[in-house]
């Protein structure tokens, strides 16, 4: 799910419940955030967007309002669902494979910890609580540790979508850097020379990462600004130490 469409959603439950809440239809507003929660329990990005976004909070301020005897415990209930999808997207984020000794899962981690003893609380309190005992546990306990997990598990998906970004724009690199120029939006593609690296007349290599050639200073010069050359040239040069290094251990 793409992360926008989280908030998005977030944004319109946030107005939503906001907008209920006002003058006495409290307890309406707590219906309507626990049928959101319960919504957000299916998806962990939209558990995460409505827990660290507005929509937690809104829903918090209309159960203090309110204090319904029946709507307030519903609502318990609808945070332990969404509460426990975060838990468990945070145990796969922290299992991953990729995970070890990254700060952002250590983070993650911490956070969910705490968020995880908090849980069978919440499971437990919801039906022998007073509503008003339950919105302050809400508000004091387990609120600023499911917003705490909810955080981090955004900012580990944003760094997994930078990674992939990033190896995207590496193999698209190495697969121009085999061309006559490297230079994707190249004007002289298909003009004289050999169609590959380094045989056309005039060609030029860049002198960073020694990986790929250009037709010429134009394409060099385009490619590190426009192209995309410059996010990727420490890399390609990396990728081509690795590839001689291994090289020369073989023979
Ligand atoms: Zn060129
Ligand atoms: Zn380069």
């Amino acid at each position: 799910m793409h992360p926008e469409l989280a908030q998005m959603l977030d944004r319109h439950a946030t107005a939503a419940v906001k907008q209920v809440s006002q003058g006495s239809t409290a307890h309406r507003a707590v219906s309507v955030a626990s049928s959101l929660l319960k919504v957000a329990a299916m998806e962990p990005r939209i558990a995460a967007a409505l827990v660290a976004g507005g929509t937690a909070r809104a829903a918090h301020k209309a159960a203090a309002r309110t204090g319904n005897a029946d709507e307030v415990p519903r609502l318990i209930l609808a945070f332990y669902w969404a509460l426990s999808r975060l838990d468990s997207a945070a145990d796969r984020e922290c299992a991953a494979d990729d995970a070890a000794g990254k700060e952002s899962v250590v983070q993650l981690s911490a956070a969910a910890a705490q968020l995880r003893a908090c849980l069978p609380l919440l499971k437990d309190r919801r039906s022998d609580g007073e509503p008003q005992q339950l919105v302050s546990c809400l508000q004091q306990e387990w609120l600023p540790h499911a917003v705490a997990t909810a955080q981090a598990l955004q900012r580990r998906w944003e760094e997994q979508q930078a990674g992939r970004q990033a190896a995207a724009q590496l193999e698209l690199a190495q697969a121009a850097a085999t061309r006559c120029c490297a230079y994707l939006r190249c004007p002289n593609l298909g003009a004289e020379g050999g169609p590959a690296a380094g045989q056309q007349p005039g060609s030029k290599r860049c002198g960073r990462c020694r990986a790929v050639w250009y037709c010429g200073t134009d394409c060099s010069h385009a490619d590190w600004r426009a192209g995309g050359h410059r996010k990727v040239c420490s890399a390609l040069a990396a990728a081509r130490q690795q590839l001689s290094s291994n090289g020369s251990k073989r023979h």
